[in-house]
């Protein structure tokens, strides 16, 4: 049984609310997320393993944390969980924490954590994804299910690898038999042709006003909270974004050549305008199914990413969703083209950091952690 609702309250109301602790572990996006909770005046709390982290953060003064906690191993964070409280602390999670400590531990965690964590459930799976974004009017991807059904190129996924690791692209059956680890679970995918954008958004169920999210079935005619665009990104994944400059995919084949999608890296994109109602539709459609994949679900809050493709028609495919801060909101650590519009300065990490600042001053703060 993971953590409830009455756990959160019974954990907060033994919790300052004047003297909240922002903690983050040292890696993926920290350095955005610790400098944010520092502009909107938190204390803040490092949580690392290795004396090089530490030294590292010292290189960047207006990120460095208030206090570390040093860890020989990231599964004794387990450990920690009744001085974490004493200390007022509220986790914020990221890719990187809910690697190191699983999934499974991450969610049993007694340490009140910004977000739904219940929704990172739909989010490991990749078939439940794809099952919350097409109910949410997304088009995904199409999946072959039998390798011999492979007539066009398709990327050829495994299970639980992060950042696109050992990922291939295979143009018919014989090329995938000459690449596949069948040891390894996988999904093949419909290769989509066309530019990557990785929307960052902020869903805040706490805002009345601004782009509203219309709740559906159980939530049907009720306003949910306010949909937030805060950001957009492209990975460089090593080596396919440089792959063309050694000749044609024949010539890198002659090569023993194979293109890999390993993320080394982040730039920033802004959508054409005319593109904008699209993606807010998909964003709005995945919110308010967030609320309909369980009875009672809690449904999305705060930062999530739809990793998207456009096409030359000018259609969307999500092929993922991250619900949670992502590491290519990084570029934006001093605000972006569409934050800024709202409030300069304004980065995802300290968007959080508003989002929990608020919820202290309207004594809510159990509305938007779990
Ligand atoms: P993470 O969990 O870090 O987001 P991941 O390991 O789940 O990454 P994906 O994001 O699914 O990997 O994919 C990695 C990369 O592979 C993408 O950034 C994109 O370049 C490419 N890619 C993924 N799916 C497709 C697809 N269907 N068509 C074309 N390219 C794709």
């Amino acid at each position: 049984m993971g953590i409830t609702e009455a756990d959160l309250r019974w954990w907060l109301s033994g919790y300052n609310p004047n003297n909240i602790m922002i903690g983050v572990v040292a890696s993926h996006s920290a350095l955005q997320i610790l400098h944010g909770a520092k502009k909107e005046g938190f204390k803040t709390l490092g949580i690392a393993v290795g004396a090089d982290k530490r030294r590292l953060y010292s290189a960047f003064p207006g990120s460095e944390p208030d206090e570390w906690l040093m860890l020989d191993d990231y599964q004794d964070l387990k450990n920690q969980e009744d001085w974490l409280k004493k200390k007022n602390v509220v986790i914020i999670p990221h890719g990187s924490l809910v690697e190191y400590l699983g999934a499974d531990t991450f969610s049993k965690l007694e340490v009140p954590t910004f977000g739904n964590r219940e929704i990172l459930r739909w989010e490991s799976s990749r078939e439940k994804q794809r099952i919350w974004l097409e109910d949410a009017g997304c088009t995904t991807p199409k999946v072959i299910r039998d390798p011999r059904d492979i007539d066009s190129p398709v990327i050829v996924k495994y299970a639980g690898a992060k950042g696109g690791r050992g990922y291939f692209i295979a143009r018919d059956y014989r090329d995938f038999r000459r690449n596949v680890n069948l040891d390894h679970e996988f999904t093949i995918q419909e290769y989509v042709l066309g530019c990557r954008y990785y929307l960052h958004f902020f869903f805040d169920p706490l805002a009345e006003d601004g782009y509203q999210v219309h709740g559906i079935k159980s939530h049907a005619g009720r306003n949910l909270g306010r949909l937030e665009l805060m950001s957009m990104d492209r990975r460089d994944e090593s080596n396919v974004d440089e792959f063309y400059k050694l000749g044609s995919l024949r010539d890198l084949r002659e090569m023993s050549l194979e293109p890999s999608f390993v993320v080394t890296g982040n730039m920033p994109v802004v959508l054409r305008e005319s593109l904008l109602p699209e993606a807010f539709r998909l964003a709005e459609g995945v919110v308010a199914h967030s609320f309909e994949l369980e009875e009672g679900a809690r449904g999305m809050i705060g930062a999530f990413c739809l990793e998207t493709i456009v096409t030359d028609k000018l259609e969307f495919r999500v092929f993922e969703i991250s619900a949670r801060i992502v590491a290519g909101s990084n570029p934006f650590v001093s605000g972006s083209s569409y934050s800024d519009i709202n409030e300069s300065g304004m980065s995802t990490g300290r968007r959080i950091a508003r989002c929990i600042k608020k919820a202290i001053e309207t004594s809510e703060l159990d509305r938007i952690l779990s």
